[in-house]
């Protein structure tokens, strides 16, 4: 057994600053390419098996302000036309689409963006009542949506409420008023609750909140404010993220001042509190940056060790294809992963013009699918069985002795231990588990610094 002491802060600043990718996938989106076009999409979604499971994203890439830190695929609009004109064409790819892949059974679906009840009551239930006609919806079904609290009103609850929605997620992201003012988004704690009742008298059972550290003027204590505050809600779960300042790739984030922002020691003692004060209000843990109620789904997945690691995050859905529509969605197949026309034209004149509008992907190995296993197992379970995943892969033992064997400066420096192959990522080193894990990406060009800083 190789072992280390416990991991130390001097080993931990010594990792905080570089940039990892978060495992949403593997191989990650920046290793997309045009080899994958509309013409693998439309084979692989033929060949899904009779009795497969899908799950569906829906991407809606509208919002009526702009957040200076959003790293999303939005658009700004206060005009209703280009929001129809985008659903009438969402539900013009999702009528192709099942066309292709049939009517499978469907236990989850997912609304992001963007804002995506910026649709309105009534488009929102076409595009479910189309889903439900050419799927095969089960009526226990998860549906999610992402929501931001200063615009959601009775009306669209209701519609919520009405379409089945099972699962919504706040955006609070901070309640320090320095952050909010510098973000040009001003929410108040008593907006998020007026909303947070208006989808509960909705029937909406499980209410999520996410939180961003990092932000610039947030500070230890103003994260701690925020999260108690959030806590008020009693959220289902809380997703905790780091802002990843990136205004090369999002022109947007210029405007903020870089001199405000945390450096990589504040913002690791500001996910600290954060995740500290939710242990300490009987949360438990989920991965990297999630955390949930003990009696969430989340938590059960994690306890029994059915956690997924996908696009939205961690997710208990044990689909066998994800299927996205919209601009820049992501679909994941067995033969490999398609991401869609990010711009809303080229999507839309794709769509319209009776194709599908796949313009990137990769087509993933056996390779790929060894590795891609034992990054999740890392990312969901701080753990890896390197021997067991090479059996389940048909790999000889010892095919990643290499990678084991430069692994160890990471165990000398506590951030994992190694027991006759089986990987574990200690409590005190769960927020560097990325590092970890990109020990077996063998794609990852370190200097390329396209990704978020570990912490
Ligand atoms: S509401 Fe969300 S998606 Fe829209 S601009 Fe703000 S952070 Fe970005």
């Amino acid at each position: 057994m190789t072992d280390s002491a416990i991991v130390t802060d001097s080993a931990i600043k010594k990792y905080l600053n570089e940039r990892i990718p978060r495992y949403t996938s593997y191989p990650t989106a920046p290793h997309f390419s045009a080899a994958v076009g509309p013409l693998s999409y439309r084979d692989w979604l033929m060949a899904v098996p009779g009795g497969a499971r899908l799950s569906l994203y829906l991407h809606v890439p509208f919002c009526e302000t702009l957040c200076w830190y959003c790293g999303c695929h939005t658009s700004i609009t206060r005009h209703r036309a280009p929001i129809e004109r985008y659903v009438e064409t969402l539900e013009r790819e999702i009528t192709h689409i099942a066309g292709l892949v049939g009517s499978h059974r469907v236990a989850h679906i997912h609304w992001g963006g963007g804002t995506p009840s910026i649709v309105g009551p009534g488009l929102f239930l076409a595009v479910i009542s189309r889903l439900q006609q050419r799927f095969a919806v089960e009526p226990d079904a998860e549906i999610a949506i992402e929501i931001d609290p200063r615009h959601l009103d009775a009306g669209m609850a209701a519609a919520l409420g009405q379409g089945g929605v099972t699962r919504a997620s706040l955006g609070i992201q901070t309640l320090d008023h320095a952050a909010q003012k510098a973000a040009a988004r001003i929410q108040s704690l008593e907006m998020t609750q007026a909303c947070a009742n208006r989808l509960r008298r909705a029937g909406i059972r499980d209410l999520n909140v996410d939180l961003l550290y990092g932000l610039p003027h947030e500070t230890v204590a103003s994260c701690e404010a925020s999260v108690g505050a959030a806590l008020t809600l009693n959220p289902a779960r809380i997703s905790v993220f780091g802002y990843a300042h990136v205004p090369a790739m999002m022109k947007h984030q210029r405007v903020i001042d870089a001199a405000a922002l945390p450096n990589a020691e504040e913002r690791l003692r500001q996910e600290q509190v954060i995740g500290d004060t939710l242990v300490r209000a009987g949360y438990l843990r989920i991965g990297l940056d999630h955390y949930a109620r003990p009696d969430d789904a989340l938590a059960k997945a994690q306890l029994s060790g059915r956690l997924r690691r996908n696009f939205q995050g961690y997710t208990d859905d044990p689909a066998d294809a994800l299927i996205g529509f919209g601009a820049s969605s992501i679909g994941r197949l067995l033969q490999g992963y398609v991401q869609n026309a990010s711009g809303i034209k080229d999507w839309g004149d794709r769509i319209e013009a009776g194709g599908l509008a796949t313009v990137r992907g990769i087509a993933v190995t056996p390779e790929d699918d060894l590795r891609a296993d034992i990054i999740e197992r890392l990312m969901c379970d701080l753990q890896a069985d390197i021997p067991a995943a090479l059996r389940r892969h048909g790999f000889d033992a010892g095919w990643l002795d290499t990678e084991l064997f430069e692994l160890e400066p990471l165990v000398a420096d506590g951030l994992a231990r190694i027991d006759r192959g089986v990987i574990t990522v200690p409590e005190a080193s769960r927020n560097l588990v990325r590092r970890v894990a990109s020990q077996f990406d063998a794609y990852l060009d370190p200097a390329a610094g396209r990704h978020a800083v570990a912490v």
